[in-house]
């Protein structure tokens, strides 16, 4: 047993008081300092006869995550004191109430978020996606509630050695899976690397001695390296006069493992063990010009590789992280990682907005604070009902990169990666959406299902008489514009039912039938429509179909039929079998008097097989003899049957709709190759064209305007040359 030596435990606590007191300095206001030795002499009494599983105060850990809070989030006197007081409710008796009458509301609500999160998280067996999920639903009104809990966690970690094998390990796992990626969402880089290793150490010991031991092996060899790669960019960038800071890191353990893991490659296989990192020490006025002028004092020295420049300074990512990376050759032929930023930048990179707002305080930059803010509460918001879901997104919105386009007038926009041309007019409006028809693509005119990349400028075109069809949700990836497009199809089909519905009922009351159950089965009977909904729809685009008898008749007819038990209609009208004995030859002119439609479910083009259909109201209508409809249609109703022929081919220059189905092996710019072909080379009109990809295949459905099959078969030989996966077959018009 060790002696306590309480006079000295007392001083040391006194002291460590003394060092928070020391390094917020800079960030309180007068008055302050009596708020927190008030809240530390609170927290000093609640927790007096504690300690923790060292052995150690109780105390030492308020104070420690009130230290984090300020030095490594930047964090104000608000955060202090609900730092110094998270454990105080929960661990002793004293109330919530004593708290907001001592320390005011906002200190009050904090703490009762924190001791919320304790009593649905921490004391559950294992990480429970809902209980995370109210946790940050529920909290997220003052988002400190979130940031202390990570100060907490992060401190926990650090002392994990103290903790029961079994403790380390639920404690560690729920970091890595749930905390180290909460940090990064936040922009907490430097926390989320920090959690990432202490959480490794405990999941997986071994690998994590491993690669520190080789770390430390290499590290001499490392600082070489590094020490002759910056020596000739620290002559240029002196000689220029820029004040800068270089440094040269190793990656954290935890992105080492994952990427001999990703790349399935062994530690002295992983090429950028460290990164470089120079920081301008710039006005906010100049910093970004200064950034760009290293990157080409960088790039003149040593060769850039170009696909990998990442200008996070234009376009700052959704976290708020600001940096210019490049990866350049550098001696003996290693690539090496450089990242560019300034002192500004670098503050916000590793401790996340709040710091940088203390760093400029005074200045106009509050607003960016609050942005910061507004956006963490949007992440936290903007998740779906269910919790295995919104785990599931808030990793998915983590990993998930964007793409940056622009506007004609060149605002920026930020949509997810593989968004379309539709789902950027959607972004900009809903009507614009809805009525879009195509885009030009910087000046390049692409369709709307068209994949937009970095750097794209958009501009959207749009028809009044387009609007929203059911392929459109084959390629659109915004939720945004997935549910503006169902709520319109649904608008839409709604809004036709109830029209089609007013005009049925007002032709069923002129024609004296009464609208029964009964009467509407065999009115969609009659007019071949498979559910009084479909009627109504029908009804209200082409109008109510003509009838050469009376609808009364019509229905009794149907109605005496059904009393005789003869099940088969051979009672055609009269002058409908009078046609039957001629030949519809379609596209001559001593055809004009007969009055004829092409079928919109097969939609045939000169040179298919067709057949006329006497149908009742709407003239004749030509199918193709292979179309499902005209089959059934002819084995029910034989004597409605016309024989129909091409006059010849093409016609005149008409041009029909033909349906193909294009599939295939996906691979990058092939669906640009087909519409070239298709637009460009063979000079075919597209009406409309869907792709959507799955799985490393692609389906692609498109409607062409051609003259006849022969134009079709040669346009199919064509698009089957470009690629030897593609198959592509004729399919109905949709
Ligand atoms: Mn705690």
């Amino acid at each position: 047993m060790v002696e306590i030596d309480e006079e000295a435990e007392k001083k040391e606590i006194l002291n460590r008081y003394r060092q928070l007191l020391r390094i917020s300095k800079d960030i309180r206001e007068p008055g302050d300092d009596r708020e927190i030795r008030k809240a530390f002499e609170l927290a000093l009494r609640a927790h007096r006869n504690m300690r923790r599983k060292s052995g150690e105060p109780y105390i030492y850990h308020p104070i420690a995550v009130a230290r984090i809070a300020v030095e490594e989030i930047g964090l104000g006197t608000t955060s202090i004191v609900s730092a110094l007081l998270h454990d105080v409710v929960e661990d002793s008796d004293i109330p919530l109430e004593h708290i907001r009458k001592e320390f005011g509301p906002k200190v009050a609500n904090i703490i009762h978020g924190l001791t919320k999160i304790s009593g649905v998280f921490d004391q559950s067996n294992s990480p429970q996606a809902e209980n995370f999920r109210h946790m940050l639903l529920t909290l997220s009104d003052d988002v400190r509630v979130i940031l202390i809990k990570l100060c907490d966690r992060l401190h926990n970690m650090r002392t994990l050695e103290h903790m029961s094998e079994k403790g380390q390990l639920k404690i560690a796992s729920e970091t890595l899976y749930l905390y180290a990626p909460l940090a990064h969402r936040l922009g907490l880089y430097a926390i989320k690397t920090e959690l990432e290793d202490l959480a490794l150490k405990y999941t997986e010991p071994e690998m994590y001695k491993q690669i520190k031991t080789k770390l430390n092996e290499t590290r001499e060899q490392r600082t070489r390296y590094i020490r002759s790669f910056i020596r000739p960019l620290k002559m240029e960038l002196d000689h220029l006069g820029i004040e800068y800071e270089i440094k040269g890191r190793p990656k954290s353990i935890y992105s080492i493992l994952s990427k001999m893991r990703k790349q399935q490659v062994e530690f002295e296989q992983v090429y950028d063990l460290f990164a470089i990192r120079i920081i301008v020490n710039s006005l906010p006025e100049v910093e970004k010009r200064d950034c760009w002028n290293v990157y080409s004092i960088v790039t003149s020295i040593y060769r850039p590789n170009p696909d990998r420049l990442r200008d996070w300074i234009s376009n700052p990512k959704g976290n708020g992280y600001e940096s210019l990376h490049t990866t350049v050759m550098g001696p003996r032929g290693k690539w090496v990682e450089i990242q560019i930023r300034s002192t500004r930048m670098d503050e916000i990179a590793e401790k996340g907005y709040a710091a940088h707002w203390r760093y400029k305080e005074g200045n106009s930059n509050e607003s960016g604070f609050d942005l910061w803010l507004e956006r963490v509460r949007e992440i936290l918001e903007n998740s779906a009902e269910n919790a295995v879901d919104f785990l599931n997104d808030f990793k998915l919105n983590l990993y998930s990169k964007e793409v940056f386009v622009f506007t004609p007038k060149g605002d920026l926009k930020k949509l997810p990666m593989n968004s379309t041309t539709l789902d950027f007019a959607f972004d900009i409006h809903t009507e614009v959406g809805s009525k879009c028809i195509g885009a030009k693509v910087n000046n390049k005119l692409v369709p709307i299902s068209h994949v937009l990349q970095n750097g794209d400028q958009v501009e959207i075109i749009t028809s009044a008489k387009q609007k929203p069809n059911k392929g459109w949700l084959d390629f659109v990836i915004t939720g945004k514009a997935k549910g503006r497009i169902k709520h319109a199809l649904k608008e839409e089909k709604r809004k036709l039912v109830e029209e089609g519905k007013e005009v049925v009922i007002r032709k069923l009351r002129q024609a004296k039938v009464p609208k029964t159950t009964e009467n509407m089965r065999i009115i969609c009977l009659h007019f071949d429509q498979p559910s009084e909904a479909d009627f109504y729809v029908f009804v209200a685009r082409n109008g109510f179909p003509k009838t050469d008898q009376p609808l009364r008749n019509v229905i009794q007819g149907y109605k005496d039929r059904a009393e005789q038990g003869r099940h088969r209609n051979d009672t055609a009208p009269e002058h409908i079998t009078e046609k039957k004995s001629g030949e519809l030859i379609i596209g001559e002119s001593a055809d004009l008097n007969m009055d004829y439609e092409f079928a919109k479910c097969c939609s045939p083009i000169p040179g298919d097989e067709v057949v006329g259909f006497i149908t009742v109201g709407e003239g004749i209508k030509i199918h193709r003899t292979n179309c499902k409809n005209a089959i059934r249609l002819m084995s029910n109703y034989g004597y409605r049957i016309i024989k129909a022929r091409w006059a010849g081919y093409p016609i005149h220059e008409i041009r029909f709709n033909a349906g193909i189905q294009i599939t295939g092996i996906d691979s990058p710019g092939l669906v640009s190759k087909v519409t070239d072909v298709i637009s460009k080379d063979l000079q075919i009109n597209m009406q409309s064209i869907s792709f959507s990809a799955k799985d490393g295949a692609f389906v692609g459905n498109l409607t062409l305007e051609v003259d006849s099959t022969g134009h079709l078969d040669e346009l199919i030989e064509k698009i089957k040359k470009i690629d030897q996966y593609i198959q592509v077959k004729r399919v109905d018009v949709n």
